[in-house]
């Protein structure tokens, strides 16, 4: 079952460098200069930024003016929820770089419901914001446009709308969906939107606000006068350049590509066939056409990755190991899974290198570990030891 080639199914976490971002990186590594400086060598940073920002923009029909280069979605949602709110409305299926700066803000928090299949609806956050007394104040909403563990997608348009009744700005986090489903920022209405770079073939440490027109934000980040004093410090030229490619050739992509979605769909069929008691998550919902969350009741999320990681395949836990026992994952959680299926869940999450032939050794390795080992090395109560402490989680898809 060992092998030494790798099937990378956890684009979700992370998606590879493209060629042409990592070219467009390269050029710019060797170039001298600041893009605030007035000489030559200035200008042409300079214009390498703002060519960057054009394909940022177009990937998701905003203005170059309304991207702000962040160092990433992070910083991104922080800049958006992290200070001045009296209360920020959201649902407990946010990306943790979400809750954190919420729960962190002195915010009041307004818990959005969401059903099992994962989505708040319209009518859900106009209940719950109707019932909650005492709303005034800095009012914002916070609901993420694709979920990362799940791929589920929320109807943000819709949700916009109702929260402006109320009088609620709004943020949404569109890190996953971004270069994987088309996405119109001014027809969503939201306010902000946060974007990363390297989950859509850019590198890390590289992200965007976008923002809409007219609406003021406090700077996370003060000093210098850079991305008109929405972002201080001296822009990250080299990253900045690789997100403008990976975008572009993102946008390029979207245009009717189907296979991916039909490669996911092939591995969810297989996967059942397999093992027809397993659970894949969401799928009650409009979902991204490239992640699976599946789950097995009896198996433990993280052993489950470390064995398919031995046979060289890459793919996320649903779950983490703390302190021995196998946590349900906080999206899964908020759906009402079913317990004993979420502590097994893995994530696998496709890309557009994605090969049928990958595909069809993931399904062969799944049959194999399953028919290999039905008992106990799949049960929750094992618990891999490192050094004396438990292992606390391999590549949670939270991350
Ligand atoms: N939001 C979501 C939904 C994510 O999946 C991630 C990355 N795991 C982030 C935000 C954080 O992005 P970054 O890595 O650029 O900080």
């Amino acid at each position: 079952m060992a092998t030494t080639r790798r099937v990378y199914l956890d684009h979700n976490a992370s998606a590879p460098l493209l060629a042409e971002a990592r070219e467009a990186m390269g050029a710019v590594l060797d170039l001298t200069g600041n893009p605030s400086s007035v000489h030559a060598e200035g200008r042409r940073l300079r214009g390498i930024v703002e060519e960057a920002r054009e394909d940022v923009a177009a990937l998701v029909k905003a203005l170059p003016s309304q991207v702000v280069f962040t160092s990433g979605a992070t910083e991104a949602n922080i800049t958006a929820l992290g200070g001045g709110w009296d209360w920020i409305a959201l649902p407990a299926t946010e990306h943790d770089s979400v809750l954190a700066p919420a729960r962190t803000s002195g915010a009041r928090i307004v818990n959005v419901p969401v059903g099992r299949a994962g989505v708040v609806t319209s009518d859900e956050l106009t209940a719950v914001l109707a019932a909650t007394p005492g709303l005034s104040g800095r009012r914002v909403a916070a609901v993420q446009l694709a979920n990362n563990e799940t791929g589920v997608l929320q109807p943000v348009a819709a949700l916009v709308a109702a929260a402006r009744t109320h009088g609620f700005a709004f943020h949404t986090d569109a890190v996953q969906a971004a270069g994987r489903i088309a996405i119109d920022f001014n027809a969503l209405g939201a306010d902000t939107m946060a974007l990363s770079a390297h989950k859509l073939g850019g590198p890390k440490g590289i992200g965007a606000l976008i923002i809409r027109d007219g609406v003021e934000i406090a700077p996370l980040i003060t000093g210098g006068g850079q991305e008109r004093r929405r972002r201080a410090g001296t822009e990250n030229v080299a990253a900045i350049a690789g997100f403008g490619a990976a975008a572009r050739i993102a946008a390029a992509r979207l245009a009717g590509d189907a296979r991916v979605a039909a490669l996911r769909d092939r591995l969810e069929a297989a996967l059942l066939a397999l093992t027809p008691a397993a659970t894949i998550f969401g799928t009650g919902a409009a979902r991204l056409p490239n992640t699976t969350c599946i789950g097995v009741a009896g198996r433990a999320s993280d052993i489950t990755v470390i064995k398919l990681d031995v046979a060289g395949f890459a793919v996320s836990a649903g779950s983490a190991c703390s302190s021995g026992r196998v946590a349900m994952s906080h999206v899964l959680a908020a759906m009402g899974a079913d317990a004993q299926a979420a502590r097994g869940a893995i994530r696998i999450s496709i890309g557009h290198e994605t090969t049928a032939a990958e595909i069809d050794a993931f399904t062969g390795v799944w049959a194999a570990l399953h028919e290999s080992e039905p008992g106990s090395a799949w049960r929750t109560e094992t618990v891999i030891e490192t050094r004396g402490q438990p292992h606390m989680g391999t590549s949670a898809i939270g991350e």
